[in-house]
């Protein structure tokens, strides 16, 4: 709690530690970045362009997603910051990775959504991650933003095991009420490991008449 504390007042750099900056100058020239000519289209992972390893065998309801690092030092540390510190100012350094790794690729049609936390998650932090990360995105890049998925998992998620917290937090997405799904929406959050979490969504945003569903990441965890 004492390292979080000292990270997050003052800021210290995410890769080196640096006081008074989120990302010092060097680390920002360091940074994992994925370039999006040789990543696969479908998931994101580097080097997929040809035949994808992470995700060859996979079926997705969202047809394309873009993420902008690999889940390593700084970013990895930057993610767990801004979500277990509360330091919410990486939402927007994070935002700005995203920026960058969507330019051309996010369309004039196109409405950010942001995949919504765990009930809990968000009761325990205060605020919703991949909330920030997307409003900060919707100011960068000029493209609305609409949160329109909510979650409400039926069973108490503390009485479940991992992979069935997982299970039930998918099948809990829902399209918010009063609130009609985008045409062409692009789902972000914070790291894309499976797939699994955005291609529940989608199915929910197009079960309720989206005709296009891709995704943003931030960070890109290969398997
Ligand atoms: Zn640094
Ligand atoms: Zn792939």
């Amino acid at each position: 709690m004492r390292e979080l504390l000292d990270l997050v007042f003052p800021p210290r750099c995410a890769g080196c530690d640096l006081p008074g900056t989120l990302l010092c100058e060097r680390c920002r020239s360091e940074l994992p970045l994925i370039e999006p000519a040789h990543a696969c289209p479908r998931c994101g992972a580097p080097d997929g362009r040809v035949r994808c390893r992470e995700c060859h065998d996979r079926a997705f309801a969202f047809s394309g997603a873009r993420c902008a690092a690999l889940l390593e030092p700084p970013v990895s540390r930057a993610v767990v910051v801004l979500k277990d510190g509360g330091e919410r100012r990486y939402a927007v350094e994070l935002a700005h990775l995203l920026a960058e790794c969507s330019s051309g690729w996010l369309g004039a049609h196109d409405v950010l959504v942001p995949v919504v936390a765990a009930p809990g998650a968000v009761r325990r932090r205060g605020f919703d991650h991949a909330a920030d990360i997307a409003r900060a995105l919707a100011r960068l890049t000029d493209t609305p933003m609409e949160r329109v998925l909510h979650s409400a998992p039926s069973a108490d998620q503390r009485a479940l095991g991992r992979e069935a917290r997982f299970v039930n937090r998918a099948a809990s997405f829902r399209v918010r009420p009063g609130h009609s799904p985008p045409a062409s929406t692009v789902l972000v959050d914070d790291v894309f490991t499976t797939g699994a979490t955005f291609d529940a969504a989608a199915r929910v945003l197009i079960a309720a008449g989206s005709t296009r569903v891709r995704v943003l990441a931030v960070a890109r965890a290969c398997t």
